[in-house]
């Protein structure tokens, strides 16, 4: 029987959880007669699974009584040989969120800061806050770029880590070359950078960095990379860090124990090995996104040149409305209040029904 007299908030919580903000997931796309609704607002890939990865995960699934591999040691080994790295410069987690979660708990203490651009991907101020850590945001440029000479100035002695989103989410230019390294060489060399290139597979900007080289030339940087974008397994919460060996290794001694299941094991396998496909259906993305950022240019938006897989509309205050627009066309997009909304490149049908709703609320 529970105690009656004691009330259910009488356990103490850290006080550090009320700086945390919630995590807002795209809504699904709601149910309509007579129109098909499509979910533009987390980023996803519209395709289904390869049949392939299909095959795959439905064969792993039969041994999901056991625990997985916890040294993640197949899709650990495959990833070093196709990067030039050893396994133990790769650290896996439950997506990239999840290894990002362990890159603060490895290197911040309660107080400590932590520098990325704003606005940038919104689970970073959550991650931020759990660890105790501050968040310290440098606005983007009037180009929502990220502004590397600000941040290299927002970088203090409570500094232990930097986050470069490249290409920014939700933004989407990606940094270019010059100006990471002009920012590397700023940086004091015990603050860690993280070059989080979740859409990575959709850059075309040939100024973009090449993360790997930039990686090996700095003892301070690492790479974060992820299954759930370009190869299509949201669902199957797969990530991965390219990190200097002692990094790499406090990750692995911080992550969730067998948090990355066999089935998301064997399917990010089978992903890597059948990636000229996948990569035909990136290619198509990339010429979906050129489309719609021509056809929105075309009706006189203002739209930051993207180098992933969505677009930006700086919407100011009308975020809102225009969301509100959009999901009575069956779109469902992603607002941020007050700043924009971001859409993702999906199916050629939804892609034609954004820039519908786009032309119509401009006249409108
Ligand atoms: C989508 C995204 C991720 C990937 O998250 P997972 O946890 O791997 O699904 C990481 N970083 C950014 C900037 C993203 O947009």
């Amino acid at each position: 029987m529970t105690d009656q007299t004691v009330p259910t908030d009488a356990v103490r919580l850290r006080s550090t959880l009320d700086a945390v903000p919630a995590y807002k997931p795209g809504k699904p796309a709601p149910r309509r007669e007579g129109v098909t609704t499509y979910k533009i607002s987390s980023n996803e890939n519209p395709y289904p699974p390869l049949p392939s990865v299909l095959k795959v995960v439905q064969d792993a699934a039969a041994g999901m009584n056991r625990y997985p591999d916890m040294a993640v040691t197949g899709l650990t080994r495959m990833l070093a040989d196709s990067l030039d790295v050893t396994p133990a410069e790769i650290a896996t987690g439950t997506g990239s969120v999840g290894v990002l979660g362990s890159l603060l708990q490895i290197t911040c203490e309660p107080g400590d800061e932590v520098v990325y651009a704003w606005r940038s991907f919104e689970a970073y101020p959550i991650v931020v806050a759990l660890a105790g850590a501050t968040s310290v945001q440098v606005p983007l440029t009037a180009d929502a770029r990220h502004d590397l000479d600000a941040m290299a100035a927002a970088v203090t002695d409570r500094t232990r880590l930097v986050l470069v989103c490249t290409p920014n989410n939700p933004t989407g230019p990606a940094v270019h070359t010059g100006e990471l390294e002009a920012f590397l060489a700023k940086v004091p060399h015990d603050v860690l950078v993280v070059i989080d290139e979740a859409y990575l597979e959709f850059v075309t900007d040939t100024e973009a960095p090449r993360a790997m080289d930039v990686f090996r030339a700095h003892p301070n940087v690492a790479v974060l990379r992820t299954f759930s974008k370009a190869y299509g397994l949201a669902g199957l919460r797969v990530g991965y860090v390219v990190a200097h060996e002692p990094v790499a290794e406090a990750v692995r001694k911080a992550a969730v124990p067998f948090g990355v299941s066999t089935i998301a094991q064997e399917a990010a396998v089978a992903s890597l090995a059948a990636f000229g496909e996948l990569q035909e259906r990136v290619d198509a993305l990339v010429v979906e996104r050129t489309r719609v950022l021509a056809g929105l240019r075309a009706q006189g938006w203002d739209v930051p040149d993207s180098d992933a897989n969505f677009i930006w509309l700086p919407l100011g205050d009308d975020a809102t409305s225009f969301a509100k627009v959009a999901e009575e066309a069956g779109l469902v997009v992603r607002p941020f209040g007050g700043d924009g909304v971001r859409c993702t490149i999906a199916e050629t049908q939804a892609n034609d029904r954004l820039l519908q709703v786009a032309d119509d609320f401009r006249d409108g």
